[in-house]
């Protein structure tokens, strides 16, 4: 089969489109035909070497697979040959841990990330997920755009819904609001019947931002604080849910906007080493805030999210797809933070 191979970490150019065997399936895994895999800032990550849990090279990367199924494992029993499947970021997790027993498999110990590790990944004609990985898609979606429901739409419900507890009418302040999970966050609160402000730092991304339903949108340089802007915005009460997309250099100002009894998630944090905040303990325990972060999203979560798409609540956004053998140019667009939405690679046409 074709796939990208990275051979070791390196700049864009170390993954190469290329011939490599199919990978092995193992018993309770499903041979998925890639149409599509979405390309993220994890994989940037892993090929500089800059991801905390590190890799192990060579690898294809990717872990946001659409495909159908051309082949099952011995003990698969859920999904047969002809199945259009999602992956849900990892190639599998243990299903027996505490963690997967307590519907927390995105804590899993022992779960393997998709892409991170060997050569199976999403960048390449053929995958190989294990069958707790995997969702059907649902016949009323047809779009590859829905190769990104996991990772840019799923990981976002789970900190709205499941961590934060949004409640009707409440006010979200979405931060790093025109990046690709950005917008999804925006589509979730507004389901959700929230009022939405979001901060961004690209005057371009903002008639995205407002497409996808902002109410308000702050609009401030990289670093620079947006909480005053914020709190102009809510008659000075300030938000009861805080999505933190960006990390340490936004965080101090998105504590500084939550309201009285506010929640606040960390989803985002990029940095291999990001620098220490400072915190105002007092100004935290005069509002009886919460702080809490999410990352990924469970099987459960996922299906949720195909739900959404399917009745047109949740619109994926795709804004450029690349064939797979530019997934170097695909890496430098994310590198250069000029995505507004997520980038989908296909294979390229043989
Ligand atoms: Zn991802
Ligand atoms: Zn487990």
């Amino acid at each position: 089969m074709k796939a990208v191979v990275a051979l070791e970490t390196g700049p864009p150019e170390v993954m190469r489109w290329t011939d490599v065997a199919p990978p092995a399936v193992a018993p309770d895994e499903c041979l998925v035909q890639v149409e599509a895999c979405g390309a993220c800032m994890h994989e940037v990550l892993v090929r500089r070497g800059d991801r905390k849990e590190g890799a192990g090279f060579p690898i294809i990367p990717g872990h946001e697979v659409v495909g159908v199924i051309v082949e099952v494992g011995a003990e698969v029993t859920g999904f047969a040959a002809g199945d259009r499947v999602v992956s849900n970021q990892r190639q599998r997790v243990c299903g027996k841990c505490r963690e997967c027993r307590m519907g927390r498999e995105t804590r899993c110990p022992r779960k393997v990330f998709l892409g991170d590790i060997g050569l199976n990944g999403g960048y390449a004609e053929l995958v190989a997920v294990s069958d707790g990985s995997l969702v059907k898609v649902p016949p009323g979606i047809t779009s590859p755009h829905v190769a990104i429901a996991s990772c840019a739409i799923g990981t976002q419900l789970n900190a709205l819904r499941d961590v934060a507890h949004l409640e009707l009418g409440e006010t979200v302040l979405v931060t790093g609001a025109g990046g690709g999970v950005g917008l999804h966050a925006i589509q979730l609160a507004k389901v959700s019947g929230a009022r939405v402000i979001a901060q961004t730092t690209s005057e371009e991304k903002v008639e995205a931002v407002r497409a996808a339903g902002a109410d308000e949108i702050v609009l401030t340089a990289r670093g620079q604080d947006y909480a005053k802007d914020v709190l102009a915005v809510t008659d000075g009460r300030g938000c009861d849910v805080v999505l933190e997309n960006v990390g340490a250099v936004s965080f101090p100002s998105a504590v500084a906007t939550l309201a009285l009894h506010g929640r606040l998630v960390l989803v985002g944090e990029v940095q291999k080493t990001p620098p220490t905040v400072a915190a105002n303990l007092n100004g935290w325990r005069a509002r009886d805030i919460t702080i809490r972060s999410a990352a990924s999203t469970t099987r459960r979560q996922l299906e949720d999210v195909l739900t959404l798409v399917e009745r047109g609540l949740v619109t994926p956004v795709v804004t450029a797809t690349l064939p797979m053998s530019q997934a170097p140019e695909a890496h430098r667009i994310l590198e250069n933070g000029q995505a507004t939405g997520r980038i989908l690679l296909v294979p390229d046409a043989s």
